[in-house]
């Protein structure tokens, strides 16, 4: 494979496990950015803004991602509704709240003046938060998921994602989201538009989430077996590659050494 002009490169189970870096990524992403290759990092973490997700990269990896490189499933969100709502209410992270704001999203304060929800993880979710949401959504306003990521791993094991606090909402409304991050629209349109002409390459560790997103949108796809899907996964779902860590990478692209 060779002649790509962007990589899209998820985050998580690809350039680290939690705190620990997965050993050669920050010298893979250095050869791929050397060779005039863009690099796009998406994730569909949406409690962190994209200055503080380039920051967790550049301590964990050493490589110096740009905030101008990084898109979130909360940046996404934004994109999706720009110029499409008087205003928010919202349930998510710490990260979230700004992203929409600096998109110029318009947020409120009571459910009563929102003609849409957003929802997003929330650690701090209460009861009243997931009622009052119910009640904007009954009155007429939009359901807009961050993402849909059933889980999230954390060192004791799988806990509540975006989609789980989701999930309550549609039971309680008897609707459906609309879906922002990976594999969805509002995410591949934003990568599309960052990617502009050209080949674009999508490497994830988990194939319902990165490498779909790169089937929908007829992009290549890499599995790394540094995350959650198996080489057999990755077969089944037609990845056009699996290494055993970004570390091969290079290699895929035709630019190593
Ligand atoms: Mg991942």
């Amino acid at each position: 494979m060779g002649n790509f002009t962007t990589v899209v490169c998820d985050l998580d189970g690809v350039l680290y496990r939690g705190p620990e870096p997965v050993a050669g990524a920050g010298a893979a992403l250095d050869e791929i950015a050397s060779a005039g290759i863009r690099l796009l990092f998406a994730t569909n973490n949406s409690t962190r803004t994209a200055a503080e997700v380039a920051a967790v990269i550049e301590s964990r990896t050493r490589y110096p991602a740009s905030p101008a490189d990084v898109v979130t499933s909360a940046m996404a969100t934004a994109h999706h509704l720009a110029g499409a709502t008087k205003g928010v209410y919202v349930i998510g992270g710490r990260g979230l709240p700004p992203t929409l704001a600096s998109a110029g999203i318009p947020i409120v304060e009571s459910w009563r003046d929102a003609d849409c929800v957003v929802v997003g993880l929330d650690p701090n979710l209460t009861y009243e938060k997931l009622a009052d949401a119910t009640l904007a959504v009954r009155a007429g306003a939009r359901l807009v998921a961050t993402n849909d990521d059933a889980t999230f791993p954390t060192p004791q094991g799988l806990v509540p994602g975006a989609g789980a606090l989701v999930a309550a909402l549609e039971r309680a409304t008897n609707r459906r989201a609309e879906v922002c991050g990976k594999p969805h629209e509002p995410m591949r349109r934003l990568l599309r538009e960052l990617a502009g002409q050209g080949s674009v390459l999508v490497v994830g560790d988990r194939v319902e989430t990165d490498i779909a997103l790169g089937l929908a949108e007829g992009w290549a796809t890499v599995v790394t077996l540094t995350g959650v899907s198996t080489p057999e996964e990755a077969e089944r779902v037609g990845a056009d590659h699996v290494v055993a860590s970004i570390a091969d990478l290079p290699l895929i692209l035709g630019i190593s050494g």
